[in-house]
């Protein structure tokens, strides 16, 4: 992974990933990447669940990433400020303010919550998803909020395009119908996305998105990204083979960089 860039990764303010991002750094340098982005699981506008930082921990968050970039200096790797921002009708002021909160390198848009009370991807939520919605409606009610996210126009990058499928549950037949209005609405707002290494550390073994998503956005013409999510350092940079792999059998042969907001293409 020689000269790639992550980022997509955590830290232990979101309260279920583990070491000082200068332990990420580390990793990120034996393993070749000269640029990361730490992206960790954004406040929300009140206290909302317990899986990310708190209002109050933000400020520790800008020090953990700057203590991580003074680390990375010394050993040849950019750091980025990034974010990842959890998506939720009506929630478009909040994301708003937390986009005037920090000289943002990138933020990214995930669909974690299906409604205020189920998480799409918490194991904990699995058996009552499960009970109330058939695979076909847990992936409408998804891809229908993925499309909502990317028309705020608010992010830079969405995150883990068909992250419903972590579990196994996928819709049987062509899936091109779930995915076609996401990929209209991050061709028309020029959004970006990534390819997310963290399914393959999941049940369902595989890299987010599938192909066919990879596929069709490459025709769109729709510039990404790859992140590890990486909840412990020995995850950063995970996988990248693979997503490497997939990207150029698409016919990727550049990826995005993020500074300060504005996208770069560099050749992979
Ligand atoms: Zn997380
Ligand atoms: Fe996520
Ligand atoms: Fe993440
Ligand atoms: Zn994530």
């Amino acid at each position: 992974m020689q000269g790639f860039a992550d980022y997509h990764m955590h830290t232990p303010l979101c309260h279920h990933a583990e070491g000082h991002p200068r332990a990420y750094v580390e990793v990120a340098a034996e393993r070749g990447l000269t640029e990361i982005g730490f992206s960790c699981h954004s406040p929300m506008m009140a206290e909302f669940d317990d899986w990310r930082m708190s209002i109050e921990d933000f400020p520790r968050y800008l020090e953990l990433v700057e203590e991580a970039r003074a680390h990375g200096e010394t050993l040849g790797v950019t750091v980025r400020l990034g974010l990842e921002v959890d998506y939720l009708p009506g929630h478009d002021p909040w994301i708003g303010e937390l986009t005037k909160m920090a000289s943002w390198d990138y933020l990214i848009g995930s669909v974690h919550y299906l409604t205020t009370e189920l998480v799409v991807d918490h194991p904990e939520h699995l058996s009552q998803m499960e009970k109330d919605y058939r695979p076909e409606q847990v992936w409408e009610l998804y891809w229908e909020l993925y499309e909502r996210a990317i028309r705020t126009r608010l992010f830079d990058f969405m995150a883990h395009p068909d992250l419903p499928k972590k579990f196994g549950s996928v819709p049987g037949g062509d899936l091109s119908n779930y995915y076609a209005g996401s990929l209209i609405a991050l061709h028309e707002t020029g959004t970006a996305f990534e390819i997310n290494t963290a399914g393959l550390r999941k049940p369902i073994g595989e890299l987010y998105p599938a192909m066919g998503f990879l596929s069709l956005a490459r025709q769109a013409g729709i510039p990404l990204v790859i992140g590890s999510d990486a909840h412990a350092p020995e995850e950063v940079g995970e996988g990248f083979d693979r997503a490497i792999a997939a990207a150029k059998d698409a016919g990727y042969s550049q990826l995005a960089r993020f500074k300060q907001r504005e996208r770069t293409l560099t050749d992979c």
